[in-house]
């Protein structure tokens, strides 16, 4: 796996370095989602750019 940039999808800001970070595919298409540990912490809504699925986990 190559180093790539890593762009929390409920904030917008770049968390290469985030160690609470969660990867994961989209419940709705599969589309990788990223969020914070903040987004996390905060509960924030986070939704798919490719399918507009919101969730909050
Ligand atoms: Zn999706």
């Amino acid at each position: 796996m190559t180093a790539q940039k890593l762009v929390c999808s409920s904030m917008k800001v770049t968390i290469t370095n985030d160690v609470g970070r969660v990867i994961m595919p989209c419940p709705g298409c599969g589309e990788t989602i990223v969020r914070s540990a903040r987004a996390r912490k905060l509960a924030i809504k986070y939704k798919c750019e490719k399918c507009g699925f919101t969730g909050p986990n």
